[in-house]
């Protein structure tokens, strides 16, 4: 039995001034020495992460980036390059979030380019992927995941990569798949995961993002093969991100 952190994440999307970051040592002085048992990390917008790595310095949390260029530091306007975000302080980087896929028009090709240059660099990549609600309804949802998966995880991708299952239908909405949907999804990416890197599958936490909120973390989290959340705007309030990393059963002990 592989045992794998959970890692409870925070996606803070364009939200965030730096009177916000606040909210990160209000979240961790809620949850106290029950942060040790799981792994939190904020992602606040990338105006905000080397603010945010000072003020989590020595605090029971690390901070990703959102976003990350797939090329080196170069002539690139308005990009930020992997190695700018580690030296930012990042850990972690989101990639292909739907929002991205869909406002950027990234690829999986763009988005496995993208966790490679993170990997490079250090960083986790956590790696999106994740049905539309038409997808879902034609039965299509379990294929869709398995090609994004195939198309958006590099073969050089590290032990330590994250994969997000993030339906679109579930983001910002309020709606949530049944826990036996989450269950099928988690289990099929864990199977997946397994067939294509053996043994270093063990490591690779799958996290659930969509509408993650105080009342429903508890029911997500006792989900089989769930090692944690990515959480969008409840991750903003300290009371509701707080609450939500409280109801992990490695949080309460
Ligand atoms: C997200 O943006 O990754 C997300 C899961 O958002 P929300 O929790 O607001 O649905």
């Amino acid at each position: 039995m592989d045992s794998r952190k959970p890692l409870i994440a925070g996606n803070w999307k364009m939200f965030g001034r730096s009177g916000d970051l606040a909210e990160m040592a209000a979240t961790l002085d809620a949850v106290g020495p029950a942060a040790a048992a799981v792994d939190v990390a904020f992602c606040p917008p990338a105006t905000l992460l080397a603010a945010a790595a000072e003020r989590l310095r020595g605090r029971l949390a690390r901070v990703g980036a959102q976003d990350v260029s797939p090329l080196p530091d170069g002539a690139h306007t308005g990009d930020l390059s992997a190695g700018m975000l580690a030296e930012a302080g990042a850990s972690f980087c989101i990639v292909g979030h739907s929002e991205r896929r869909k406002d950027h028009g990234e690829s999986d090709a763009t988005v496995a380019a993208k966790a490679t240059a993170a990997a490079r660099a250090g960083l986790a990549p956590i790696v999106c992927v994740g049905e539309t609600l038409a997808e879902r309804e034609a039965g299509r949802a379990l294929a869709v995941v398995e090609a994004q998966l195939a198309g958006s995880i590099p073969e050089d991708a590290p032990d330590a990569l994250v994969v997000a299952y993030e339906p679109v239908w579930a983001i910002g909405t309020g709606l949530t798949p049944t826990t036996a949907e989450i269950a099928a999804m988690h289990g099929h990416i864990r199977a997946l995961l397994g067939a294509r890197f053996g043994r270093r599958a063990g490591g690779m936490r799958v996290l659930y993002g969509g509408s993650v909120k105080p009342g429903n973390a508890g029911e997500i989290f006792a989900v089989p093969s769930v090692d944690g959340a990515l959480v969008g705007g409840a991750s903003l309030k300290a009371a509701d991100f707080s609450a939500i990393i409280l109801s992990h059963p490695a949080a309460r002990g």
